[in-house]
């Protein structure tokens, strides 16, 4: 399904007018105006080569701030040493002409330098909500997405950011880090936008081939099987195996996992009787390709 974006609704901005900005003097320059004003400032976080995803994301914050920042930053401390950080897609004019697009009044590019100047030692660590499913894939990589998101929220001062529920676990991170923090941010989560045939938008879609591209598209639809099957009160534990199962018979290269969760602390569900998000990840070739629905 494609999304329909508009400009940022209470921003007044007109379309075309998105500023660049590199040093965090400049963002925190922007920011202080428009606190001068008594405008609400909104951040999107993304690593670029943005999709109808992202640009939800900047849709629905507008509901909720009068000025929207987009950082675009890819964060080498979320990469472990043998992923995908230099192949990474960038498009830093095609982003910024997206963002122009669609009305972000300022896009926030600074380079790792400014991030992790000589010197940096601090590491912010969620306990609990890091480990398991991509954090037992990928160890260390939700302290650099939570290290990461705490200095974007602390050098842009937002009043509200928003992240994506296609990346279910590190949404429940961050929810948690502003809460233990006492962060004065409030958070939003955007809906997971997908493709036509299901496949949730992602930069690293770009990746797959044409055979591996319709295989994709086959995950959602299992998942959604799975749900139903749940809902009818077969065993959860029973539905992982098979789910697993029903992925690699369809053409996926290999499953990470398949786990009915609580939706909250994202411990295993036993059963339905709390909110339950059943999280998976199944691969393609090098592509790992993440996607929950909702149970219930
Ligand atoms: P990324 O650039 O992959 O780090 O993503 C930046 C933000 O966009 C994160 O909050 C993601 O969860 C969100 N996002 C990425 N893909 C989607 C999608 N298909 N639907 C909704 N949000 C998304």
């Amino acid at each position: 399904m494609t999304t329909q974006v508009k400009a940022p609704a209470k921003s007044g901005a007109p379309q075309g007018t998105t500023a660049v900005v590199r040093t965090v003097a400049d963002l925190r320059a922007h920011v202080a105006a428009w606190h001068g004003q008594g405008l609400r400032v909104g951040l999107v976080p993304t690593m670029g080569a943005l999709h109808h995803g992202h640009l939800s994301l900047i849709d629905r914050l507008a509901d909720h701030v009068d000025r929207v920042i987009v950082s675009i930053f890819v964060n080498p401390a979320q990469f472990g040493p043998n992923e995908d950080f230099s192949a990474y897609p960038r498009r830093e004019a095609q982003d910024l002409a997206a963002l122009e697009t669609v009305g972000a009044d300022l896009a926030y590019l600074p380079d790792v330098k400014v991030m992790y100047p000589q010197g940096f030692r601090t590491n912010i660590h969620v306990k609990g909500l890091s480990e398991g499913l991509e954090g037992d894939v990928r160890p260390g990589h939700f302290d650099g997405v939570a290290t990461v998101v705490m200095k974007l929220l602390m050098q842009s001062q937002c009043d509200c950011a928003i992240f994506g529920e296609k990346d279910f676990q590190q949404f429940a991170v961050l929810r948690r880090l502003v809460i233990d923090l006492d962060l004065p941010v409030e958070i939003v989560a955007g809906p997971i936008i997908r493709e036509p045939d299901g496949l949730a938008a992602s930069s690293r879609n770009v990746y797959l081939n044409t055979e591996q591209r319709r295989i994709a598209g086959q995950l959602n639809l299992v998942l959604a099987d799975l749900r139903r099957r749940a809902m009818a009160g077969e065993d959860l534990r029973v539905l992982e195996q098979e789910g697993e199962k029903a992925l690699l018979a369809k053409g996926f290269d290999r499953v990470d996992y398949v786990r009915f969760c609580n939706a909250e602390s994202l411990e295993t569900a036993e059963d339905l009787a709390a909110p339950v998000q059943l999280l998976a990840v199944a691969v393609l070739g090098k592509t790992r390709l993440l996607d929950n629905v909702q149970i219930g």
